[in-house]
């Protein structure tokens, strides 16, 4: 821990850096560059605008830098070269904590405390009330589930409590973001499948919390972005389509093979078990 501790910081406030006021939540991410070495870019001149409440999907093979994008928007790195700006302000010279109180963000693999389900609702917005947590977990389709519970929201959850599926802790970290209410929303989706209901209810809870929400979503299933305002394409690092889902079906490119591919998959019958 001390050898952690003693690690320098690679993201820096700078000097005198002031708090980011988000009023619209437009993102910009202008020609920009970044490696996690010095001799690998792994994003390279990605260029485009997220207007105030539009949803943009990222998609691609594992390894395009879809989840690096997300990383550079919260600044967990800073960028090699170019800008990321957000409300016309570079995101390089507000506080960070700042930053990150305006974005909301649903990870791939959401984190539960050994804490109650309440806590780990709350943990959104520390001062929300009991009515607030109950409102946020309905809109996360998560509230009757809860109360199902041995002891209801006061039920112990994580590795020493009640072990909650992907899909439930999906939902825990839709509740969160909705108690937050930030104008930003980050989403990671989940590679793991769920089964078609779960994805239906999760997809529901998606759809209304992005409403009216600036949103940047790194897709694995298609299906979940066909009414994204905008689709990036990434492969190594660089956008090569981009458009909306009609659009980019009709260029017969990369976005319309994976699309073929998904759909062969789900048409395709269960693996053999004796095989
Ligand atoms: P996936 O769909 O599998 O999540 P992705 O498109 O989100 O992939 P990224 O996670 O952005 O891809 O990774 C892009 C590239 O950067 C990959 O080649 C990956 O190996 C590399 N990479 C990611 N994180 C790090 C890191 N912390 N240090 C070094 N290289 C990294």
């Amino acid at each position: 821990m001390f050898d952690l501790m003693k690690e320098e910081q690679e993201v820096i406030d700078a000097p005198g850096a002031g708090p980011l006021a988000v009023r619209k939540g437009t993102i910009e991410f202008n020609n920009v560059s970044f490696g996690y070495m010095p001799e690998r870019l792994v994003l390279k001149n990605i260029t485009f605008t997220v207007p105030p409440g539009q949803t943009i999907a990222l998609v691609g093979p594992s390894g395009s830098g879809k989840s690096t994008v997300i990383r550079l928007l919260f600044r967990f790195y800073d960028v090699e070269s170019g800008s990321i700006l957000v409300d016309g302000i570079n995101i390089k010279t507000v506080t960070q904590e700042s930053l990150r109180r305006s974005i909301g963000v649903v990870p791939q693999d959401t984190v539960l405390f050994n804490n109650t389900i309440k806590y780990n609702i709350q943990y959104g917005r520390i001062s929300a009330t009991d009515a607030d947590v109950y409102q946020a977990a309905r809109g996360a389709d998560i509230h009757d589930r809860v109360l199902t519970f041995p002891d209801g929201y006061d039920t112990q959850v994580g590795e020493r409590g009640l072990r909650l599926s992907g899909g439930e802790k999906q939902r825990v970290a839709i509740a969160r973001t909705l108690l937050k209410a930030p104008q930003i929303i980050l989403l990671d989706e989940a590679t793991s499948a769920l089964d078609t209901q779960t994805e239906r209810n999760i997809q529901d809870s998606l759809n209304k919390m992005c409403a009216n929400h600036t949103t940047i979503i790194v897709a694995h299933r298609l299906s979940t972005i066909i009414h994204a305002d905008e689709i990036l394409v990434l492969k190594d690092g660089e956008i090569i389509e981009r458009g909306r889902h009609e659009h980019l079906i009709g260029q017969e490119g990369m976005y319309a093979d994976m699309w073929k591919r998904q759909l062969e998959n789900r048409d395709a019958p269960p693996p053999s078990l004796e095989n």
